[in-house]
């Protein structure tokens, strides 16, 4: 779609924590790429809902675009339309969750094929690259903070190297730009980003070099907590055409009902980034100067070890942070989520809604106290995902369950009526 350049006053917050200028249009782009009037006989600009499974052919194989939903539907060319625009690409494949966009983006290997990846990935994706390992692929597991790790792991049998803009959940942040460099100059591999943190909106990894950019729809992008879904945004035809053959027989596409869904809420994302970044930033400053918290791992602190390269590559953050309470204590950390009275501890992220997830017991429960501890994963951390509720409400939440830590006796237990001060 055509770049439009509003008029109105730049939006001034994320720049002026430092990060990379935002681009102008995108807002547009979310609310009208893809969504063309004329595609439908009744000029809807709304794009409707289309459930038919197949569609007629005049004389057998003479048929337009589609024929059978699996393989191609209206209301999924809509969104991926859309999608590829917001991540200025050619191409967009959407899937019915992420981690189905993760299985068929793998299933573009060939048997004794190797992948590059970390053990410090979402944990959907390291069940996926476990499952890889066990049919044949070659997994190897580096850190990517130093560059050298994987200039030394590139083999000739290298054809995937799989890395997240911003890694769970400490947050480490990786030089996209300098992986994709150095990938492409030693190796024919396929650079593939889970850019699902940051979103188009903040964060683009195929300008940056990447091959690939993935996500899970279901957090930020439909940012409602209530769709499953995922995508994969390229450049190149080859790769377009494998990934769509894989989803097509797989069948792992989104379905035309979620299709609609979620081109209804990207019509929101900027609106829901913008104010996502701004209440993470408040919660991540109000968290730093708490007694009871030892460290916070936020990309736009000047702490955070990822800070400098977060300023280059992102143009805002989204609410996703975690942040470590001070002492490796199990039970402290109890006491904190016990003292919380609006705020539900749960897994995803990137709804609407601020959330907050226990990453020792919630998403590594399998790994040993040794292991954890070297991924950085105690018992004093805590991850957050601040939603876009009034800030001042989120703060005092946290605050009373920080408080409440080193206080004794029943009145820091959550109290049964759970809304009460609101
Ligand atoms: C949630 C998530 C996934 C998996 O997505 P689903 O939609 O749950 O299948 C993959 N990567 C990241 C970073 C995620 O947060």
């Amino acid at each position: 779609m055509e770049q439009l350049n509003g008029t109105c006053e730049d939006l001034t917050f994320n720049e002026s924590i430092g990060y990379k200028k935002q681009e102008k249009g995108l807002a547009t782009q979310s609310i009208h790429a893809g969504q063309k009037p004329e595609n439908w006989m009744c000029r809807a600009i709304i794009p409707p809902i289309f459930t038919s499974v197949c569609y007629e052919q005049t004389i057998p194989r003479n048929m337009n675009d589609f024929f059978y939903t699996r393989l191609g539907n209206p209301t999924r060319s809509v969104l991926e339309e859309c999608l590829a625009a917001l991540d200025k690409a050619k191409y967009a494949v959407t899937f019915s969750s992420g981690v189905s966009a993760i299985m068929t983006v793998i299933t573009t290997l060939k048997n004794g094929d190797g992948i590059i990846a970390s053990k410090q990935f979402y944990s959907g994706t390291l069940d996926g690259l476990a499952i890889a390992e066990r049919i044949g692929f070659d997994v190897q597991y580096i850190d990517f903070t130093d560059l050298k790790n994987l200039e030394d792991a590139l083999k000739p049998n290298t054809k995937l190297i799989w890395t997240e803009t911003c890694m769970n959940p400490t947050m480490q942040v990786m030089d996209i730009k300098a992986i994709s460099d150095l990938v492409h100059t030693k190796s024919d591999a396929v650079v593939v980003v889970d850019n699902t943190f940051l979103t188009p909106y903040y964060c683009r990894p195929l300008e940056l070099g990447a091959d690939i950019a993935l996500y899970s729809l279901t957090k930020y992008f439909s940012g409602h907590s209530d769709i499953l879904g995922g995508s994969v945004t390229m450049n190149s035809d080859e790769l377009y055409k494998t990934v769509r053959y894989g989803q097509g027989a797989f069948g792992t596409m989104l379905s035309p009902f979620d299709c609609y869904l979620v081109n209804r809420s990207v019509k929101t994302l900027a609106l829901r980034m913008e104010k996502h970044s701004e209440n993470s930033f408040k919660v991540a400053k109000f968290l730093e100067s708490h007694p009871a918290v030892e460290q916070v791992n936020h990309p736009a602190l000047k702490s955070h070890k990822g800070h400098e390269i977060a300023m280059k590559q992102f143009s805002g953050h989204s609410g996703v942070f975690s942040f470590y309470l001070k002492g490796n204590s199990h039970e402290k950390a109890i006491k904190f989520f016990k003292g919380l009275r609006f705020i539900p501890i749960c897994t995803s992220l990137g709804g609407i809604e601020t959330t907050l997830a226990y990453p020792r017991e919630m998403s590594h429960p399998k790994f040993s106290d040794e292991d954890c501890f070297a991924m950085g994963v105690t018992y004093g951390l805590v991850r957050i995902s601040v939603g876009i509720e009034e800030c001042d409400d989120i703060i005092n939440d946290l605050r009373d369950a920080l408080d409440g830590i080193e206080k004794s006796g029943k009145n820091v237990e959550k109290i049964i009526t759970k809304f009460e001060r609101l």
